[in-house]
């Protein structure tokens, strides 16, 4: 009997490993990493950048500047002309799903995510 009552323990220890390995990859799946950024400009096509480069994107047009800046996956709007600045105010965004909206100049901007198993463990 005693030896069937440790089969049972290790059955449930088994059991209970495997039930927290599935939990955790489920909670790291849905954790998303920042990769690139998409931007929307008017109604033009989107383009996506890179968060894994540090550069500065000038997409003034004409009279309308606005100037977005990418550092270490840090993304915000540098400059601007817009007449609230709320692009500006908005800050540095850095999480999936986060946005600089520039409404008078009709610009978008949204970092999207990176899906598990593409993630660049070396490059972070
Ligand atoms: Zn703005």
């Amino acid at each position: 009997m005693n030896g069937m009552k440790r089969a049972d323990v290790v059955l449930m220890i088994f059991l209970l490993l495997l039930a927290g390995f599935f939990i955790l990859r489920n909670v790291q799946g849905s954790q998303e990493t920042a990769a690139t950024i998409e931007i929307r400009q008017g109604n033009e096509e989107p383009v996506y950048v890179s968060l894994h480069e540090d550069q500065t994107i000038d997409l003034s047009r004409g009279e309308f500047v606005n100037i977005i800046r990418i550092e270490k996956g840090i993304v915000f709007m540098e400059e601007a002309n817009c007449r609230d600045q709320l692009c500006v105010k908005k800050g540095h965004i850095t999480h999936v799903g986060d946005s600089i909206v520039c409404l008078p100049h009709r610009i978008a901007v949204t970092i999207l995510g990176e899906r598990e198993g593409e993630i660049d463990v070396l490059s972070q």
